[in-house]
């Protein structure tokens, strides 16, 4: 995909478009040793720095007005390692690369999130997850991490090595420093059989703890001003391998999901009143199908229509009665939403900043088409997530600021403590640093 880019007149774009900036200058640096160079060149200029992977979130996690590091040349396998079955890969390394360089390895990651175009450094710095009952994030798969601090120093942390460092960098929003190498763990390459299976909201609702509970992987998207959901619960299976028909697949991949979506969201943004009346008809396209496939074929999917999202982390227990919250205030309200609400869930993990750090989750994501005002949806959502206690996740679009978080995240102080270390003059720092970890 080309959505990011430094153009002529240096202006960079997300992946979405609601967010642009104009750095000093782009820069892409091809080894560990060039990009130290360049930070600490920086420095000495007076300017900010801010790497950026493929501009796929929806906040300005990545935006900057000094130097903006691109990832392109900083990307490769560079050590895969069977003993400790482990997987070192530069960072600007795309998700998708990863994926099919381990599967010809015969190797895979546990767990991942619905899309691979991300680079790993800019997944895993945002908290990037997928739905799991026993597996978590792509940072939490993390073993070890090769960073560039500000001084220009390269710091290397795992469990062993740096472990402050380690428990806070795996999710470090960009703000510690210049992440030039990760190492993940790896399994070898697993079948997965997915099962997709529309299902009535009330019947999800009530049976969530038992489908998490008896899937390794389940999630479900409901379909705003209907009570309609699409279930999808993925399991290890023993095989053999079944991938959907060619035909079959592209119908529901890319026609239905992709093609026929982007025509519906289309009507919808020009006529809204007609948005329920779709709903109904697109919640009900796709039928019930099994397929089993390696695992990033079946996490992993395009997304063509472009949209923006807001995604919010709660505690496992409240995620139904918050989901019932938002279909009511939709009900009452004169929203006309055209995209499904995502919801997945993740275990406790030990990250300081990870979305699910030290607790059960489950997240609800919302979305609207490109180019359709969110404002009045996403705050409406936000109030109901905040009211549990909601951690936003950290590349997709929410206001809260560092007061909120400072009290949604126990564990927040030891994060900005270590900052305020390895980046007193804040070099790493933009608006949206300064907005939710604080000056
Ligand atoms: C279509 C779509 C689907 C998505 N699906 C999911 C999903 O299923 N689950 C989910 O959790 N999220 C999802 N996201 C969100 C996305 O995964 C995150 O926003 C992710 O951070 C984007 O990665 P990126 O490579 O584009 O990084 P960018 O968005 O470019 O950057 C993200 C952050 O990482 C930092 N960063 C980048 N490179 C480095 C580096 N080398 N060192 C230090 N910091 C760095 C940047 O400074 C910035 O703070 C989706 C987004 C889109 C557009």
């Amino acid at each position: 995909m080309t959505e990011t880019y430094a153009t002529g007149t240096g202006t960079w774009r997300n992946w979405a478009g609601n967010v642009t900036a104009r750095p000093t200058r782009a820069v892409s640096p091809a080894s560990v040793e060039e990009l130290a160079e360049v930070v600490r060149r920086a420095a000495g200029e007076g300017l900010r720095v801010k790497p950026a992977g493929t501009g796929h979130s929806f906040t300005a996690a990545a935006a900057t007005d000094g130097v903006l590091i691109r990832p392109d040349l900083l990307t490769g396998v560079r050590e895969i390692d069977r003993t400790a079955m482990t997987v070192t890969v530069e960072a600007g390394t795309p998700l998708k690369r990863l994926n099919t360089a381990l599967a010809r390895e015969g190797l895979s990651l546990t767990n991942m999130g619905d899309i691979m175009e991300q680079t790993v450094a800019g997944a895993t710095s945002t908290g990037t997850h997928g739905t799991g009952r026993d597996s978590a994030s792509v940072a939490a798969q993390i073993r070890a991490l090769e960073l560039v601090t500000a001084d220009g120093t390269v710091l290397r942390c795992s469990a062993d090595e740096h472990a402050d460092v380690f428990a806070a960098a795996r999710i470090g929003l960009g703000a510690l420093g210049v992440v030039t190498a990760i190492t993940f763990a790896v399994e070898p390459v697993f079948l997965l059989t997915a099962r997709e299976e529309p299902m009535p909201f009330d019947r999800v609702t009530a049976e969530f703890d038992q489908l998490v509970a008896e899937n390794e992987h389940f999630e479900f998207y409901w379909f705003p001003h209907t009570g309609n959901c699409t279930t999808k619960r993925n399991n290890r299976s023993a095989g053999p391998a079944a991938p959907p028909g060619r035909v079959s697949g592209w119908i529901e991949d890319e026609f239905l999901s992709n093609g026929v979506f982007q025509v519906a969201c289309s009507v919808g943004r020009a006529f809204p009143g007609s948005i329920p009346a779709i709903a109904g008809m697109s919640s009900r396209a796709l039928s019930a199908r099994s397929y089993t496939d390696i695992p990033y074929k079946v996490f992993t999917s395009p997304r063509r229509v472009r949209f923006v999202e807001m995604e919010y982390a709660l505690p496992r227990e409240a995620a139904v009665e918050a989901l019932r919250e938002v279909r009511a205030m939709v009900d009452r309200s004169p929203l006309r939403i055209s995209f499904p609400v995502e919801v997945r869930t993740a275990p406790s993990d030990d990250i300081a900043l990870s979305t699910a750090s030290g607790r059960e989750t489950a997240y609800i994501a919302v979305h609207m088409y490109r180019g359709t005002p969110y404002q009045a949806y996403f705050t409406a959502v936000e109030r109901i997530m905040t009211g549990f206690g909601g951690r936003p996740h950290w590349g997709k679009i929410h206001t809260r600021d560092a007061a909120y978080l400072s009290e949604a995240y126990p564990r927040f102080g030891e994060f900005t403590a270590l900052r305020d270390r390895l980046d007193p003059d804040r070099l790493f720092g933009n608006d949206y640093l300064r907005r939710v970890l604080g000056d």
